[in-house]
């Protein structure tokens, strides 16, 4: 008898740049947890060539992308000019970081924002209901998570980006009197009780150049970004006092694990893929 090996369910993450990306090894050890037949790549994207390589990759067979910078609003476009489905978080934030092809329709959701809170509120046990929240960004990352903020019943939430008129915009689409945006020159006044970095600053080798009274309230400072050690945000919050700090890295398996039960139906333990991936990283 030929027993034949099942054919695997190809996904990839979708970027530029992406080689930094750790999506492919979260991914595999998801896979090898729950014994589902994925494989998962990267795909680098030309900065204008987003459409044509989702496409292709669609007339290939392929099954899921996760989209990552600088393409996520770009996505919820083209998911929206291609006939597909939104989901409502998705849809809020106006940015798409999980695509679904195999049930016959494009399916497009956001699972920044539930991983990042699920980060928060279960490994570092903060207090998100009432607070007063800083976002540094208004990017495709920056959205998920301000919608899930004020999802989850957050007193306040201030928006600041490099480029005001992004900031501006998106806080008309949340349309939601806690949400405003401030400009850069008075992030010195803002008390925040949490400060969330979601630039692409460190990732692009810009500098963020934060006033140091962002930090004057010890606010718990959460970075989007991770990187062996630290970063640069977090350093400058540690050396301004603030003791509760944490990056990203929570958030990246948090979020993998949401689109892995959007494609495969099964939620995948966190706890032990993101102790690996800290344990790799506290080593390089
Ligand atoms: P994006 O859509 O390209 O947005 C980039 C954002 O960074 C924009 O708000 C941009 O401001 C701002 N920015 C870039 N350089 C800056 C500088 N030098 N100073 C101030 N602001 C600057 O990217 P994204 O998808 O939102 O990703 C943002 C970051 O979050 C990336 O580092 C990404 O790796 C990280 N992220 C992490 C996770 C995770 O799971 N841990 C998930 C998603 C994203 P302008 O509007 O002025 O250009």
């Amino acid at each position: 008898m030929i027993v034949r090996a099942q054919p695997r369910a190809r996904y990839a993450v979708i970027g530029n740049p992406i080689a930094h990306s750790r999506s492919p090894g979260i991914h595999a050890a998801f896979a090898a947890q729950t014994g589902e037949a994925i494989e998962y790549g990267t795909m680098l994207a030309p900065l204008d060539g987003f459409v044509a390589s989702v496409e292709r990759f669609i007339s290939e067979g392929g099954a899921g992308l996760n989209v990552t910078l600088p393409f996520k609003e770009q996505a919820c476009q083209w998911v929206r000019q291609r006939g597909g489905a939104l989901s409502p978080r998705a849809q809020a934030a106006g940015a798409v970081n999980t695509l679904r092809f195999d049930t016959g329709e494009v399916l497009g959701d956001n699972t920044d924002g539930a991983g990042l809170v699920r980060d928060l509120q279960e490994r570092h046990n903060v207090v998100l209901p009432g607070a007063r929240v800083l976002l540094l960004g208004a990017g495709g990352a920056a959205r998920g998570a301000a919608q899930a903020f004020l999802g989850c019943g957050v007193g306040t939430l201030l928006v600041a980006n490099r480029t005001p008129a992004r900031a501006r915009q998106l806080v008309s689409e949340l349309a939601d009197q806690r949400a405003s945006a401030i400009s850069w020159s008075e992030l010195g006044s803002v008390a925040a009780q949490l400060v969330i970095q979601a630039t692409s600053a460190a990732l692009t080798g810009g500098d963020l150049d934060l006033p140091a009274a962002v930090f004057a309230g010890r606010p718990f400072c959460y970075d989007m970004a991770y990187a062996p050690r630290s970063t640069p945000f977090l350093d400058q919050a540690r050396q301004a006092g603030c003791q509760r700090c944490a990056d990203g890295l929570g958030m990246l398996v948090e979020q993998a694990a949401e689109s892995f039960l959007i494609w495969r139906g099964v939620r995948p333990q966190t706890e032990p893929v993101y102790r690996s991936l800290r344990a790799q990283l506290d080593a390089a």
